[in-house]
């Protein structure tokens, strides 16, 4: 029996999914189906703020079949295949799906194999992480209940979505302590895996400086090669794979992790991923066409784009996936992206900054005026408070442009 066939069929209904789906269907696009397995859709950027105690799961989670643009057709089930050669998809519930063109944008997933130990840690109370929403309240449970005694963060660069981010939990947390006078009692220590805090100097050198206020002490260039949970400690390396230098093991009362992610595995056995990256999808970082199978595209956490993966990216890979289908269909030129990246990074319960940059690392800011990397009290409530309806009520519908 031959297959439903779309004109487009997007794998994967999260931020990309949906907004690259409303946005094709806007263009004018005849028939695009979506497969997407979950019934309950995530606004992500939130979970940092269940795991900082100022949001709630509530705050973040929809029915997927409320953000489904209208028009798109729902396949609820997994793909668990890809045969490029056929155009064909496979999905866990044993149907098959055909298409003209294919985008992939299951997300990335937690690579608890890449810590030993962090796993079983995390089922405990006394480590987490924001990266699950089923651990993100657990995490403020673990850090509001501490009033002495050490608090270790471990923020990954191996694929973590928005990395810098993983900072937001230690901001929130550390700002609780002070307020609640127990500031001088819980030593801090932050492990990061990069050189920086976030992706451009000047916004590394901020929040280098508000962690120093709150006497972070503060390593880089340093990985947690694994965590022992029974002794409720974490072993550090160098990331060039020295020991570290000041030490290698650090106990803790509190251990909250940024955690390495992967891609789906479906992805390398369909043999659609970049040699050496985990699985992701081997785009080129411009076109976000795959580079073997054109009528093949991705975009989001699971592409290889060469910059940092956050949501605020999507805001410019989506039209560009968007013009890039019909206009390859009729060997019009490409659009590319440009690598825009933006993490935005709480400093305290008040202020935030935003560290938005390119490919290259240069600042690339939205609006040159006022300065976005400063931590302001305005900034933090939009990410809070205004940027979820923006994302519900527009980057959703694909009024992005
Ligand atoms: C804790 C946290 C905080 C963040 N904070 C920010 C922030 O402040 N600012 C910012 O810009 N970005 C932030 N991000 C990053 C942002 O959320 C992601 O970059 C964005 O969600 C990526 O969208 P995506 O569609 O690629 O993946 P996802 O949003 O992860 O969606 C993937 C979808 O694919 C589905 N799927 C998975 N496997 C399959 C399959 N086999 N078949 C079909 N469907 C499948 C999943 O169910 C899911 O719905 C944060 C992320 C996290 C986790």
């Amino acid at each position: 029996m031959t297959p439903p066939r779309h004109r487009v069929l997007v794998v994967g209904g999260g931020n990309a999914g949906v907004s690259l789906a409303a946005k094709l269907l806007r263009g004018g696009c005849p028939d695009v189906g979506l497969v997407e397995p979950s019934p309950t859709h995530h606004y992500r950027p939130l979970l940092s703020y269940v795991a900082g105690g100022a949001a709630t799961l509530d705050d973040l989670r929809r029915p997927q079949a409320d953000v489904v643009p209208d028009g798109v057709h729902w396949h609820q089930d997994s793909v668990v295949a890809v045969d490029p050669d056929a155009s064909v998809v496979h999905l866990a519930g044993g149907g098959e799906l055909a298409y003209r063109d294919l985008v992939l944008c299951p997300g990335s997933r937690v690579d608890w194999d890449a810590v030993p130990g962090l796993r079983v840690a995390c089922a405990t109370p006394h480590a987490s992480t924001s990266y699950l929403p089923e651990h993100a309240p657990q995490a403020w449970d673990m850090l509001s209940g501490l009033t002495s005694g050490r608090a270790v963060f471990v923020v990954s660069d191996r694929h973590v979505p928005c990395s810098p981010v993983g900072l937001k939990p230690l901001f929130l947390a550390a700002d609780h302590w002070r307020s609640t006078g127990v500031l001088g009692d819980v030593t801090i220590d932050l492990v990061v895996e990069g050189s920086r805090l976030a992706g451009t100097a000047r916004a590394d050198q901020e929040l280098r400086a508000a962690a120093d206020d709150y006497g972070v002490r503060v390593r880089t260039g340093t990985v947690a090669e694994r965590v022992d949970p029974a002794a409720r400690t974490v072993h550090l390396r160098s990331a060039d794979g020295t020991a570290a230098p000041d030490g290698t093991t650090l106990g803790y009362d509190a251990l909250f992790v940024a955690p390495p992610h992967r891609a789906p595995g479906w992805v390398t056995t369909s043999g659609l991923a970049a040699e050496g990256t985990d699985g992701f999808v081997d785009v080129d970082p411009l076109t976000l066409q795959h580079r073997t199978h054109p009528r093949v595209w991705a975009l989001g956490d699971v592409a290889t784009v060469d910059t940092s993966p956050s949501g605020g990216a999507l805001r410019k890979q989506v039209p560009v996936v968007a013009h890039n289908i019909p206009a390859h269909l009729v060997g019009a030129p490409l659009r590319h992206y440009d690598g825009y990246t933006v993490a935005p990074v709480t400093t305290s319960r008040h202020e935030l900054l935003l560290a938005e940059h390119d490919r290259e690392g240069h600042a690339e800011p939205t609006i040159p005026f006022p300065d976005l990397v400063r931590p302001r009290r305005s900034l933090y409530l939009f990410d809070r408070y205004v940027e979820p309806q923006v994302y519900w009520h527009r980057l959703l519908r694909g009024k992005v442009s």
